[in-house]
């Protein structure tokens, strides 16, 4: 059945959702990589104001050759962040990078948004984890000044812009992939790789403990990110422990790219409030420990514990359709599963520009490959805003969040 004549046949009161609803609803997102999410237009300027190297000076040809429409595979995919990890060595940069990425989500109703970033991949002779941080930081900070100052804001008839940081460990690193790393791998050449990659993240954490403490940067939670076959969450268990016990969120990038047992591993291992992607959660087939003998059963468990302890699930559907071969369809995306089964969802973009797309892209795709009723689309971006890692009190958390989806229901309404 075409799309469209999906939404005609919405049950009663329930009104169409279109595209341009949703671009005006107030969003969240919860999972976007800056360094997925640059402006091509940006990465080419910065590019030859620094003499970095790019297959091509046009946003024509960086589309044809590196940032593609569909890739073939995940290592296709990553070779885009080669180009742009090349241009945020500088503080400058960071900081022009993270306004617009606030600007462009502010362009489509993003109200709150969570930016997540390696800052161990952009340190070494030029800047320190913490001078990464407060550049990174001094773009979100001017973005949301400016649109918080606007009639619309002040007067209180439309709600504010907020922002978080989330740092990401990485889960495998090697000699040139920054000079940070680098000066870890030398310090420690006669360590087993994955105690040095576990060391790494502690270091991070305790670097956004501070960070957070002395100059009030509103980091708020650790992820690990990469390869995530042969690199298991339980190596970063001491850094979610030291953010655990400064109070910081935690969320794990599980399920992309391994089975069920890595989501099972980033919830009881490493203390996760949030997965991102959780894509492999229903598939029997993809569990690879031999201990489990019923797979059916550990599934049915494993998702029973995440719903009931509300672990938010980040969907990213453009982006798991490029990066898992293995769905062909996004009707066969387990977000469908996901809904059936109550979990706490909310649909995040992971990369703007690697991926093409952006919240409102990414809302609608749910919306209208899956059928969302207007009931079903309201929870799910209540849910955006309310697992979020929003970083002032609890109360001014509740008093947001009501204010968002009192807004949500006026754009409805009209
Ligand atoms: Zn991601």
């Amino acid at each position: 059945m075409p799309l469209s004549e999906k939404h005609q046949v919405r049950a009663e009161g329930d009104i169409r959702i279109t595209r341009e609803v949703i671009a005006k609803l107030p969003k969240t997102d919860l999972h976007v990589h800056l360094g997925g999410s640059i402006r091509l237009e940006t990465l080419i300027d910065l590019a030859k104001k620094d003499d970095v190297q790019l297959p091509s000076y046009t946003v024509q040809g960086l589309r044809d050759t590196v940032f593609k429409e569909s890739y073939q595979n995940l290592e296709e995919y990553l070779k885009c962040f080669v180009h742009t990890g090349a241009v945020m060595q500088k503080a400058e940069n960071l900081s022009r990078i993270a306004y617009e990425l606030a600007v462009d989500n502010q362009n489509e109703g993003v109200r709150y948004v969570e930016v997540r970033f390696a800052p161990q991949r952009y340190a070494g002779d030029r800047m320190d984890l913490s001078q990464v941080l407060e550049a990174v930081n001094i773009g979100l900070t001017k973005a949301k000044r400016e649109f918080n100052n606007r009639e619309a804001v002040v007067s209180g008839a439309e709600p504010p812009f907020d922002y978080g940081i989330i740092v990401c460990a990485m889960r495998y690193f090697t000699k040139g992939s920054s000079g940070y790393f680098n000066e870890i791998l030398s310090a420690h050449a006669h360590s087993q790789k994955s105690r040095v990659f576990g060391l790494a993240s502690y270091e991070l954490a305790g670097s956004i403990v501070k960070a957070r403490r002395n100059k009030g940067i509103p980091v708020v939670a650790i992820d690990i990110a990469g390869r995530e076959k042969g690199y298991p969450p339980i190596h970063h268990r001491d850094a979610y422990m030291l953010a655990q016990r400064n109070f910081l969120n935690k969320t794990v990038h599980a399920g992309e790219a391994y089975g069920p047992e890595s989501i099972f591993q980033a919830i009881t291992e490493l203390g996760a409030d949030r997965i991102g992607h959780g894509t492999s959660l229903f598939s029997t087939e993809a569990i690879s420990d031999r201990s489990i003998k019923d797979r059916r059963r550990y599934i049915d468990d494993l998702v029973r514990f995440i719903a009931d302890r509300r672990v938010t699930i980040e969907v990213c559907l453009t982006s798991n359709m490029q990066t898992a071969p293995e769905l062909h369809r996004l009707e066969d995306h387990p977000f469908r599963k996901m809904m059936e089964n109550r979990l706490s969802c909310t649909i995040c973009t992971d990369n703007r520009t690697v991926s093409h797309t952006t919240v409102t892209d990414e809302i609608y795709k749910a919306v209208s490959v899956f059928g969302l009723s207007t009931a079903e689309l309201k929870n799910l971006v209540a849910y955006g805003f309310k697992r979020s890692f929003f970083s002032h009190s609890y109360r001014e958390k509740r008093k947001y969040v009501k204010q968002c989806m009192d807004y949500f229901e006026k754009v409805i309404a009209e």
